[in-house]
């Protein structure tokens, strides 16, 4: 009989308890033992959910209270030097959140993208000659609360090999597994001891490209792990997830290991389950291993075909037989929201697509019992049902949009000018001086804007009263921008709580959760919009708050939109028609705005892709294929934008030598990065430093928007001028590197007037 399994749950709590007690407890109002029986009380939900659902294979350890990541560095005794004494006792809560937040005198670990998701891990801080010292606590503690509720637990730990890829501080980071696999092997013994029969090792650094040498060094290390693990009586169960091993190069090395068991994400690769059977088959009698089918979708929200699920079960179980197959989600349940069935502010029709960590718990023993069955109508009929009224319904199916879309020809993917003419046509437009300043959009988020919103939502205020608050916190910030000296001016956004669901909301075709929260880092948590069909653009979304802007300056106020990609990015996207589908619609959409901006009146409009880079696939032989129709979706929505109207874009990283050709390609009239935290350096790829020179104007951000820091002038003109000495001043723009909404108004103004200021000296030098 084959197994069920989930490779990891939701923790953050179905109403974010975590969130909340994290926050009381930072701020004094809870002790320690408060947040831990917080958190003890989401296991033990959770742990009973998993029962009730039937699961054969229930982790445990996966729980943090603030990040898996920080909690292996934590375990294994990889603590920076900076924090003194934090860690030498373990078990201290307040060492441990030194690490993720930081203290008055040590900044905090840096935090990253895990993966390509939009959740984020702290990165270990690792030096040469680094040791470990082992304390398992974190695992013993959460296996033995589920055995107490009568729950036998796979305990999930962060695999060697992708802890020491993703951390930094060493140059050669594998050659570190010499040392640290005997600490792991201590940590096998002691779960061993404790009553642990299998571990779940996660080794998701497996699924990126990988060279050979890279693979011989996870080889040699589980190798030694697994002599260790079956002298305890542990077998291992190797966990990889969020791309195909067989791309990666690593599919038949890790297959021939003798692992007790692996899985595969099969939602993301579905090709490699055909080799990955190939490759058991070839091993015959001598391999036990069991696969590991991730057939449910665990980086989205969607009810799943069982069919295709349950085809290829049956492929791996006519292969390897019912007993050395498991039924699993691709990856933990980490990456989606607790339930679908309380969201009854969802059309019903839509809601009955839905599948959140519970209802893939249904879904998983549906699969079990048909996986199982000779006569599986009946058990499959709701599936089927759903999956067709998606399929039909007039919700995914807009003939307008389809048409529209259909219609579209290489030529609408083009500006109706190159880049010069466009470029002398705007200048005789607006004339504009020697490095024109400009901001990237919003302004500070206050209270105030947030209160007034709740007033809103709560009723206590009408639309009316909304708007006129609205209109007066652009008079301010049009004002603010005057008396500063600006160039092209921005209206704030303050009628914006998010870049995407402010959108999302205007769109038709998505559909907005009341509790749909996933983790993004620590006690934040995201809720993105739910995209669940065709979308089109129903009525104008700024144009009214731009032509008020407007309304109050000579000034030329910038138009400011968010792009496809990033609306895309940050979504939970309709997995019934490819991705790159879906983005031309929103392109389409968003363009509609575009035009009507220009009608208006608009000299300059800025499409955001904050998003672009992060939508990056994980290999490389899937990256072009992404950037070609990113970069599309972008040309799409402002194509046809007339030659005199200025388009800008706005992107924050400062990663562009591996995909410079495609930033060439978007042809935005302007774009701005952020820059200044690497001293102006990523200039490098724009200036042609890496073969490819960037033609456009461009804003390298001046100064550092994360920090509440103030910088003077000078520091702001000495960034202008290395910017200068590298792409020259005819394309310059002076801008900070993002958004000013994280910030407060007695940080704003003196940067912006430190920049003015810098801006104006360099103007003046010769
Ligand atoms: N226009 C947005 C803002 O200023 C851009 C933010 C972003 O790119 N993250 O807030
Ligand atoms: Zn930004």
């Amino acid at each position: 009989m084959a197994r069920s399994a989930v490779l990891g749950l939701p923790r953050i709590g179905p109403d974010r308890e975590l969130k909340f007690a994290l926050e009381s407890y930072w701020a004094g109002r809870t002790g320690a033992a408060e947040l831990q029986e917080t958190a003890r009380g989401l296991r033990a939900a959770s742990w009973r959910r998993a029962q009730a659902a039937g699961l054969d294979v229930i982790p445990s350890g996966e729980f943090s209270l603030y990040d898996h990541v920080l909690d292996t560095a934590w375990a294994l005794g990889a603590i920076p030097q900076r924090f003194g004494d934090a860690g030498r006792d373990r078990s201290e809560l307040a060492g441990y959140f030194a690490l993720a937040r930081g203290t008055a005198d040590a900044r905090p670990l840096e935090m990253t993208k895990w993966f390509d998701t939009n959740y984020h891990y702290l990165v270990p801080e690792l030096h040469p000659g680094q040791t470990f010292a082992l304390d398992a606590s974190h695992w013993l503690t959460q296996f033995h609360e589920a055995g107490a509720l009568g729950v036998q637990t796979r305990p999930v730990v962060l695999g060697p090999f992708s802890f020491l890829l993703l951390s930094k501080g060493l140059d050669r980071p594998l050659d570190l597994l010499e040392t640290l696999v005997p600490v792991y092997g201590q940590l096998v013994r002691e779960l061993a001891a404790a009553g642990v029969r299998e571990l779940q090792l996660d080794e998701p650094a497996l699924a990126l490209d990988r060279a050979p040498g890279e693979l011989d060094a996870f080889e040699r290390a589980f190798r030694a792990l697994a002599v260790e693990a079956a002298e305890a009586g542990v077998e291992i169960a190797l966990a990889t997830y969020f791309a195909g091993l067989d791309t990666s190069g690593a599919l038949e090395r890790v297959l021939a290991l003798g692992a007790a068991e692996v899985h595969l994400d099969l939602v993301r690769a579905p090709s490699q389950l055909e080799p990955a059977l190939a490759a058991l088959a070839a091993l015959g009698g001598a391999s036990r291993t069991r696969l590991s089918l991730g057939v449910l979708d665990g980086r989205n929200v969607w009810a799943a075909d069982l069919d295709v699920a349950l085809d290829r079960i049956d492929r791996a179980t006519a292969a390897l037989g019912s007993d050395r197959v498991t039924i699993a989600p691709s990856c933990s349940l980490l990456h989606v929201p607790y339930t679908a069935a309380r969201e009854d502010g969802i059309d019903p029709e839509v809601r009955g697509w839905l599948a959140f960590a519970a209802e893939k718990l249904d879904e998983l023993r549906t699969l079990h019992a048909a996986a199982g069955a000779v006569k599986r109508d009946a058990l499959l009929a709701p599936a089927r049902e759903a999956i067709s009224s998606r399929r039909t319904s007039k919700h995914t199916n807009d003939p307008a949009v389809r048409e529209r879309a259909g219609a579209l020809s290489t030529a609408d993917y083009d500006r109706a000018a190159p880049y010069p003419e466009r470029r002398a046509a705007q200048r005789e437009r607006v004339p504009l001086p020697d490095l024109p300043s400009t901001t990237i959009g919003s302004y500070p988020q206050t209270p105030e804007i947030r209160a007034k919103r709740r007033e809103l939502r709560a009723g206590a205020i009408d639309e009316a009263a909304y708007e006129r608050f609205l209109e007066g916190e652009i008079d301010h910030v049009v004002e603010v921008q005057e008396r500063l000296g600006l160039d092209v001016l921005v209206h704030g956004e303050p009628e914006r709580n998010d870049m995407v669901e402010y959108f999302g909301e205007r769109l038709a075709g998505f559909a907005f959760s009341a509790a749909g929260w996933v983790q993004s880092y620590g006690s934040r948590c995201v809720k993105p919009p739910i995209l669940y069909g065709d979308v089109s653009r129903p009525r104008p979304m700024t144009v009214r708050w731009w032509q008020y802007a407007q309304s109050r300056t000579a000034k030329p106020m910038k138009g400011m939109l968010t792009g496809p990609v990033t609306i895309l990015q940050w979504s939970f996207v309709r997995d019934d028609q490819p991705r790159q589908e879906t983005a031309t619609q929103i392109a389409l959409a968003i363009q509609d705005e575009v035009l009507d901006l220009e009608r208006a009146g608009a000299f300059a409009i800025q499409v955001d892709e904050a998003a672009l880079r992060e939508g990056l696939p994980l290999q490389r032989a899937q990256q072009d294929e992404y950037v070609r129709w990113a970069v599309d979706s972008f040309r799409l929505t402002v194509a046809p934008a007339r030659p005199d109207t200025q388009v800008h874009t706005h992107m924050c990283y400062s990663e562009f030598t591996e995909i410079m050709e495609h930033i060439v390609r978007l042809d935005a009239d302007v774009i701005s990065i952020e820059a200044s935290r690497s001293d102006m350096d990523v200039l490098d790829a724009f200036t042609g430093a890496h073969g490819i020179e960037y033609p456009n104007e461009i804003g390298p951000g001046v100064y550092d928007i994360h920090s509440p820091r103030v910088p003077s002038p000078e520091e702001v003109e000495r960034l202008l001028e290395l910017a200068e000495s590298r792409v020259g001043r005819e394309r310059l723009w002076v801008n900070p590197d993002c958004g000013l909404k994280t910030r407060r108004w007695e940080e704003v103004l003196p940067a912006l007037e430190a920049m003015m200021e810098a801006a104006k000296r360099r103007r003046a030098a010769a």
